[in-house]
């Protein structure tokens, strides 16, 4: 036979294009339309259509950036259209809207239709711009229409529109439609046949003969559908089809579990608060597919979203339960927002789980089980443990498959935390959380598919994401027709529950194991970026743990109430700004700017608790006293305790050398050059210099950093091709006291200027480099510099409960690719009985390398990433003042990194009062830390004990409530003992619990009393 089949392709697509899409609507009528434009942000409904509108027309421009329009339509469906008082049969009234969509969904204009009486009828945006006519043919909408700007996200132009300021006037958008039109129905059916069956043959091997069957069925129809009459023959051409579509599945065929999603980035290239109105469009279309078609199914993953959602839109809130519970609209994930997890510290990890699940159950009744992250950068070592401790049973992710460099080997397997716990975790192999059902993403689904031989299924979310939309009708319809198709995955709708258990059950005694992070060989820069942002996460993590310490031992003592609320509502902001484009530093500048306003904001609720409660504690007196919120004993106060501070020591002597200024307490000798670097560092104990020879602490390296695409997110390979040294002073100035001595340096580069204070203080065995910095640099990358004398063959840095161990060296590909990390306080390089520690205050990013000397030793470079200046998508991003703090310790093992991450982070804080207060929690053994100190959530007054074995080795130890218990059990991260008896850690016994913990192993203990 001839071969015609490239142009019998040619043939389906034009005719298509040509003939079957214009006749999916057989008439329209442009309706009346008026107009109000929100001044500036946007307002309630009520409010709106109290307002006076004006005359709107089609063509016309409408939108400044951010702005809302509020469109108010009316008008009928025509008397002609009907036959009979009837529209013909086939047919549909609908309204389609086109505000002047440009790109994909959620990136650009959207709206949200209502009725006179402020109920929601559902969104429009690209995609899915149709509304549904009221049976009785007349329309009176209201279309709150938001005009947000398109950022071209793919071409990383700096851009001004991430900021009402400077985006300027518009306007943005051209109105183009606003229309009752007459849906072909059967045409609209025939296309979804067309979409799916050419779908399919494109992604099959041209020697297969069921492609050549599809290419024939396609022609018989294009054959039986006349150009001129197509509303009148769509049911030959089906009919044509229908053949082709039956052909059933083969029986091996790949098992796509479809779930209906809509990853809504709570933040990112829109603030917050459109965030909300996107919830609200895509909510309410959800609620529309799910009364259309029962077999529909939507997973949401963040609490956060559906607490706004009640907040706002109550009546919509109303429709999602009612959806909770005929399964429709699953709540998934159990956590606040989908969080980064490289960087939120151990508690605040926990928090998400605790509040986001607690939300589920106390609106939904449902234990989510499976944790849903499809999206951020990279998954902590400490997860599993943190998912199992939430009582949640799976890990849902497709990030890894954005590697640059290594393919990640599993799509279905079990991952392994730093503890040894292991959580069942699945990849959609399909390599997107934002499918539409297309045969060339169940194809790449079956392709990639991993386990094949062993494991049949996999999950595929589909559903316009990122900016919100989620699922469309269209998405649904394909969904159906690749139930059983020859040739094709086999789609079924169900909640991830389903796909989980049955993969688990299929495929969970054979999957092989990951242990250890999920790196993301991508988002580098994430660690780094819009500093001011991690430092409020940071900062702001370590207040609420003093808040609630101080506010528990106070509540306990009895001299103050517990806030519970102020301290749920402070949590629940952290958490929020923990969101996977917020905490990494990759939004516009609004958010990055509400990011700081609500940082404060915290920092305001901490310090309020945290003062009354040590006021109330500490009483009427003029005694010094210094409030120990660190798990470990500080200048003589026991940890968690309040006492008055003794600090040993002898006075710290300066002394000129040359040009060298030398600061020695009798603990630690710092030796700062003319340069003013710290070319030695020596602690008493060993008398070892812990600074390379050649080497100096405290260098500041400038690197060009020009990612080829990402920037806020991105720090590529390249950035190390040029480097800065700023070793030039513009001031050197010793100062200080006995008490604590200072050197102080002042840099400069013709865009920025740079302060670097050294401190010595009386007692201490840390180095303390404070940075003052005014930084104007643009697309620079600057790095602080620790050169160590130590062989170390890898690294520990501190994640969430614990450390990781990383290699030094770069051996394979997948070390190679580790050229960025994350760390949290922490970071230890050392051998066996010595080495280094560099702890900070703010920062996140790091990278550690070993090179050897011409001397045979071994220098181990610490460097730490101080601050970025990316230009997309906030041009400003990282600009002007900043303060910072990193310490040196040298001569220090694990369990010293655990203790400098605490101080360099609990800044000593010392009040007046009359007497000492002895803590509310002791622990016998300090290699078991107290993380947290609370009362219950369920307000009954139980004291809520979080901590964790630091050092990744077993240990003993008694945990005491020194006011007496009359019970302790364990419990999960939710409080809850029922069902939660798999984690023994050894006899709980008069009120005290006597621990055995695993390496690194994570306790909740819940006192009674
Ligand atoms: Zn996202």
């Amino acid at each position: 036979m001839h071969d015609h089949r490239t142009l019998l392709e040619g043939r389906v697509k034009r005719f298509v294009d040509d003939h079957l899409t214009p006749a999916l609507v057989r008439a329209r009528t442009p309706l009346s339309l008026e107009s109000w434009e929100v001044e500036d942000e946007p307002v309630p409904f009520a409010e709106a259509v109290g307002q006076t509108f004006s005359p709107l027309s089609v063509g016309s421009r409408w939108g400044k950036p951010w702005g809302t329009v509020w469109m108010h339509a009316t008008g009928a469906v025509p008397q002609e259209w009907s036959d009979g008082g009837a529209l013909p049969e086939g047919t549909r009234a609908e309204v389609w809207v086109d505000l002047g969509f440009v790109g994909n969904p959620g990136f650009n204009a959207e709206g949200l239709a209502w009725r006179p009486d402020g109920t929601i009828i559902k969104g429009v945006a690209p995609d899915n711009y149709w509304l549904p006519v009221p049976e009785d043919g007349r329309v009176d909408f209201y279309l709150e229409a938001a005009s947000n700007p398109d950022f071209g996200i793919r071409g990383f132009k700096p851009t001004p529109m991430g900021d009402k300021a400077t985006a300027g006037p518009g306007p943005l958008y051209t109105l183009r439609a606003f229309d009752v039109v007459l849906l072909d129905v059967g045409v609209w059916e025939l296309e979804r046949d067309i979409w799916t069956l050419n779908g399919l043959m494109h992604t099959l091997s041209v020697e297969d003969a069921r492609r050549h069957a599809i290419l024939h069925a396609l022609q018989e129809m294009v054959d039986a559908v006349d150009p001129s009459d197509v509303a009148g023959t769509a049911a030959a051409g089906r009919a044509a089809l229908a053949p082709a579509l039956a052909s059933p599945a083969v029986p091996s065929a790949h098992q796509v579990t479809a779930v209906g999603h809509a990853h809504i980035d709570s933040a990112w290239l829109w603030p917050l608060r459109e965030t909300v109105r996107k919830c609200a469009r895509t909510f309410s279309n959800v609620a529309d597919l799910a009364d259309a078609d029962p077999d529909f199914v939507f997973a949401c993953s963040s609490a956060q979203q559906l607490a706004w959602i009640e907040r706002d839109y109550p009546e919509l809130f109303e429709r999602i339960r009612t959806l909770v519970q005929r399964g429709q609209f699953v709540p998934v994930g159990g956590m606040w927002v989908e969080s980064d997890t490289n960087m939120p510290g151990g508690e605040a990890m926990a928090r998400q789980f605790v509040a986001g699940k607690q939300f589920f159950l106390d609106r939904f009744g449902v234990e989510t089980e499976e944790v849903w992250l499809p999206d951020s950068f990279g998954y902590s070592a400490a997860l599993p443990q943190i998912v199992a401790a939430s009582s949640s049973k799976w890990f849902l992710t497709q990030k890894i498959s954005w590697n640059q460099t290594n393919t990640f080997p599993h799509h279905t397997f079990w991952w392994e935390g730093i503890d040894g716990s292991r959580v069942f975790t699945h990849f959609p192999p399909a390599d997107t959380y934002n499918a539409r059902i297309s045969g060339e993403e169940l194809h790449r689904a079956a392709r990639q598919y991993r386990e094949k031989g062993r494991g049949t299924r996999s999950l595929m979310p589909f559903g316009h994401g990122d900016g919100g939309g989620g699922p469309t009708r269209e998405m649904v319809a394909a969904a159906h027709r690749t139930a059983s198709l020859e040739g094709s995955a086999q789609v079924q709708i169900a909640s991830p529950r389903e796909f989980f258990s049955a993969a688990e059950e299929e495929y969970g005694a054979q999957a092989p194991v990951w242990s250890g992070e999920m790196y993301l060989e991508l988002h580098r820069g994430t660690y780094t970026s819009q500093l001011r942002t991690k430092q409020g996460n940071r900062r702001n993590e370590h207040l609420l743990r003093e808040a609630e310490l101080w506010a528990a031992t106070a509540a306990v003592r009895g001299v103050a109430d517990y806030p519970y609320e102020e301290l749920t509502e402070l949590w629940q902001l952290l958490l929020l700004h923990q969101f996977h484009d917020i905490l990494p530093g990759s939004s516009i500048a609004w958010v990055h700017t509400d990011a700081e306003h609500n940082h404060a904001r915290i920092t305001r609720g901490a310090q309020a608790i945290i003062d009354a409660a040590l006021t109330a504690l500490a009483g009427k007196g003029e005694q010094v006293l210094l409030a120990n919120a660190a798990p470990h004993v500080r200048d003589g106060v026991p940890a968690l305790g309040l006492g008055a501070p003794q600090v040993a020591g002898d006075a710290v002597r300066v002394e000129r050398d040359g040009a060298d200024v030398v600061l020695d307490n009798g603990l630690l000798r710092v030796r700062v050059d003319g340069r003013g670097l710290v070319t030695s560092l020596v602690d008493a104990a060993s008398g070892r210099e812990s600074i390379a020879p050649g080497g100096a602490a405290g260098l500041l390296q400038l690197h060009r950093d020009e990612p080829v695409a990402w920037d806020a997110w991105d720090i590529d390979e390249y950035y190390r091709r040029q480097v800065t040294d700023l070793t030039d002073v513009d001031s050197l100035e010793v100062g200080g006291s006995e008490d604590r001595a200072e050197v102080t340096v002042t840099r400069s580069t013709a865009a920025s200027t740079i302060v670097q204070r050294y401190v010595l203080e009386r007692g201490a065995v840390s180095l303390r480099i404070e940075h003052e910095l005014d930084w104007h640099e643009r697309q620079k990358l600057l790095k602080l510099a620790v050169p160590t004398d130590v062989h170390a063959d890898r690294a520990a840095s501190e994640i969430q409960f614990g450390h990781v161990l990383r290699p030094t060296h770069t051996n394979t590909s997948w070390e190679a690719a580790r050229f960025e990390t994350v760390a949290h306080r922490w970071v230890h390089v050392g051998e066996p009985d010595y080495g280094v520690v560099v702890s900070n205050d703010s920062t996140y990013g790091h990278d550690i390398r070993r090179s050897t000397r011409a001397d045979g030793g071994t220098t181990t470079t610490v460097r730490l990433s101080l601050v970025r200046a990316p230009l997309y998508p906030d041009p400003e991003a990282d600009q002007g003042r900043h303060e910072l703090a990193v310490t040196i310790r040298p001569g220090a093992l694990v369990p010293d990194a655990v203790e400098e991450g605490y101080r360099t982070n609990l800044r000593p804080r010392r009040i007046t009062g009359g007497a000492p207060v002895a803590p509310l929690v002791t622990v016998s053994n300090p290699q078991v830390v107290v993380e947290s100190v609370k009362l219950a959530e369920d307000r009954s007054g139980d004291v809520v004990v979080r901590l964790y074995e630091s050092e990744g080795r077993r240990a003993t130890g008694t945990v005491e409530l020194t006011d007496g218990a009359s019970g302790v059990q364990v419990v999960d991260l939710l409080e809850r003992a029922d069902g939660y008896g798999a984690v023994p850690c050894g006899e709980l016994v008069d009120g005290r619990a006597e621990l055995s913990l695993r390496p690194f192993q994570l306790v909740t203990l819940r006192f009674s009393r």
